[in-house]
C-alpha cells in the first residue's frame, strides 16, 4: 500500500481531499515506479486540490504536479532501482496521478535524473515554479537580455515563481525590481537580491497612455492582466517581457500593440508543462549553477500531506510566500 492525498467528488458535486492508505493496484500504468520523497505546492496544485479551474476531469484523483524521489522499479532502460529522479509538468497531478503520495507510477519520458548538485528536497524547493523562472531567464537571454542593458522587473515577486526569478537574476548580476502586494515581504525580497521594491498598486490599474517612460530591460510576469500591459508599456526599446502566469488575470482589457510596433518590445510565452526533455535538462543544469542554494533555504517552508487542503486555499488567495515543500512521508 501507499499513502496519498486523495481528492474525491461527492454526488452533490462537492470536492474534498483527505489522506488515505491505498492499494498499489490503484496506481496508473506506467514504466517507472517511484518512491516519492518530496513534492511541492504551486498555484496550479491549489486548483487541483480544490477541484477549481476544471483541470482535474476524473475523480478520485491524486494531485501534485511535481515530485522527486527514488526509482523502485522500472521497465524503462534509462532508469534503474535506486536512481534519484525529478518530475515536473506533463500534466501529471492534473490528468495523471501525481506527487502527493508516497508512491507514483509514470512514463519514463517524463522523468529527468536528479541533478548531481541537488538533493530531492532542494529539487522540490525549486519545482515547477523554479524551473519556469529559469526557462523565463533563458528565453530573455535568447532575446538579447544582459546585465548592462538595465534593471529587470519581476511581478508576483513574493510568490514561488517570482522568488526564484529574483534570486536567479540577482545571482547573474542583474539589478532587480520586485513588484509585490505585500509590503511586509520587503526584507525577504531584498535578502533574495531585489534592489527596488515596487508596490503592486502602482502597476495594478490600466493606464490610458499608449506608452510610459522606458524603465525595464526585461520583465518576468506571473500576474498577467492589465499589470502585464503596464509592464509592456514600460519595457525599454528592443526589450522583452516573459509571460508566465495569470495570478491576477488571464485577460488584458487594456491590450494595445503599441509597445510592440513603436518600441520593438517582445512578449515571450513561457510554458513549462510540455517543454522537451533536452530543454529541461539544460534548465536544471543552469539552476544547479545559477540559483544560490543558501537563498533557496530562506524561501522554503515545509509541510506534510495532511496540511495540503489548508495550503491549497492559501496559495489560491496569494497568501503563500516563496516555495512550499511537501515531505510526503510526514
Ligand atoms: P504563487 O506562489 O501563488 O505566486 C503568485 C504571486 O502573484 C503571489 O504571491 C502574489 O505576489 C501575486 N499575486 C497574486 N494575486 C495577485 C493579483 N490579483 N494581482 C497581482 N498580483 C497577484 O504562484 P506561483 O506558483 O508562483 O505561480 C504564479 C503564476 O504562474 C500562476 O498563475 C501559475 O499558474 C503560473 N505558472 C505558470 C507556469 C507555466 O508553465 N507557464 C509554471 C508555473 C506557474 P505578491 O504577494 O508578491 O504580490
Amino acid at each position: 500500500t501507499f499513502r496519498a492525498l486523495l481528492v474525491e467528488k461527492g454526488e452533490d458535486g462537492t470536492v474534498s481531499a483527505s489522506v488515505q492508505e491505498l492499494a498499489d493496484d490503484r496506481l496508473p500504468d506506467g514504466d517507472v515506479t517511484v518512491a516519492v520523497e518530496y513534492s511541492t505546492l504551486n498555484y496550479k496544485d491549489g486548483l487541483c486540490i480544490t477541484g477549481k479551474g476544471g483541470l482535474v476531469r476524473s475523480f478520485p484523483h491524486v494531485p501534485g504536479i511535481d515530485f522527486a524521489g527514488t526509482v523502485e522499479a522500472s521497465t524503462d532502460p534509462r532508469f534503474r532501482p535506486g536512481d534519484q529522479v525529478v518530475l515536473t509538468g506533463w500534466r501529471v497531478g492534473e490528468t495523471w496521478w501525481g506527487g502527493y503520495a508516497t508512491r507514483a507510477r509514470v512514463k519514463g519520458d517524463w522523468l529527468v535524473p536528479l541533478p548531481k548538485a541537488l538533493t530531492t528536497r532542494e529539487a522540490m524547493a525549486i519545482g515547477t515554479a523554479g524551473l519556469t523562472a529559469m526557462l523565463a531567464v533563458m528565453a530573455l537571454e535568447k532575446a538579447g537580455l544582459s546585465p548592462p542593458r538595465g534593471e529587470v522587473l519581476v511581478t508576483g515577486a513574493a510568490g514561488g515563481v517570482g522568488s526564484v526569478a529574483v534570486a536567479i537574476l540577482s545571482r547573474l548580476g542583474y539589478r532587480v525590481a520586485a513588484v509585490t502586494g505585500r509590503p511586509e515581504a520587503e526584507a525577504y525580497l531584498r535578502a533574495l537580491g531585489a534592489d527596488t521594491i515596487i508596490d503592486r498598486a502602482e502597476l495594478a490599474e490600466a493606464s490610458g497612455k499608449p506608452l510610459e517612460s522606458e524603465r525595464w530591460a526585461g520583465a518576468i510576469d506571473s500576474v498577467g492582466g492589465d499589470m502585464l500591459m503596464r509592464v509592456l508599456k514600460q519595457v525599454k526599446y528592443d526589450g522583452a517581457a516573459a509571460a508566465i502566469g495569470l495570478a491576477g488575470s488571464a485577460a488584458i482589457p487594456s491590450f494595445t500593440v503599441i509597445p510592440f510596433i513603436l518600441r520593438g518590445v517582445s512578449l515571450l510565452g513561457i510554458d513549462s508543462v510540455m517543454r522537451p526533455r533536452d530543454e529541461r535538462l539544460d534548465a536544471w543544469s543552469r539552476i544547479a549553477t545559477d540559483l544560490p542554494l543558501d537563498k533557496l533555504d530562506d524561501m522554503v517552508s515545509e509541510y506534510g500531506l495532511a496540511e495540503l487542503p489548508a495550503l491549497a486555499s492559501a496559495v489560491l488567495e496569494g497568501k503563500v510566500r516563496g516555495r512550499t515543500v511537501i515531505d510526503v512521508r510526514r
